[in-house]
């Protein structure tokens, strides 16, 4: 049996190829990469992870092909703040809380916020198309730093 990371991976490459986007070795490792991390890293994390295995890779060179995953649908490009975006690989609908400290993304999910869509376009006539929901505070690592000081 297939691990669902290595499902996802291949449902990727198939959309890639779908849309024409040739599949070069670094993106195959830019996109298991984004794959495998839970953390929504930085186009400069991911470089970090793997300019030993691309020395010829530069930052801009990640995130160009970060560009070309987003125009695809596989990627999303998350800006909180005026920190760097962070990517996130579209699987499914979830939402982020964010740590106001370090700037970690953790995904949860949460059911029935279609309703708000539904009443936000119900009361102002708008077909909605997507929503953006965040939620803010402390992440348990910070809590205990800021604890042991
Ligand atoms: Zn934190
Ligand atoms: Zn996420």
């Amino acid at each position: 049996m297939l691990a669902m990371s290595e499902i996802a991976l291949k449902d990727a490459l198939v959309t890639l190829k779908e849309s024409g986007v040739r599949i070069t070795p670094q993106r195959h490792a830019i996109l298991e990469f984004l794959i495998s991390s839970e953390s929504h890293p930085t186009a400069d994390e991911i470089y970090k992870a793997l300019e030993h295995d691309f020395p010829n890779m530069s930052v801009a060179t990640v995130y160009n092909n970060l560009r070309v995953f987003r125009n695809a649908g596989l990627v999303k490009e998350l800006t909180y703040g005026d920190s760097s975006s962070r990517f996130d690989f579209v699987t499914h609908d979830h939402y982020h809380i964010i740590c106001d400290q370090c700037g970690t993304i953790v995904d949860f999910h949460h059911p029935g916020l279609e309703e708000v869509e539904h009443l936000a376009s119900h009361v102002t006539g708008f077909k909605v198309n997507s929503h953006r929901l965040e939620v803010y505070g402390t992440c348990p690592k910070c809590a205990n730093n800021a604890a042991a000081n």
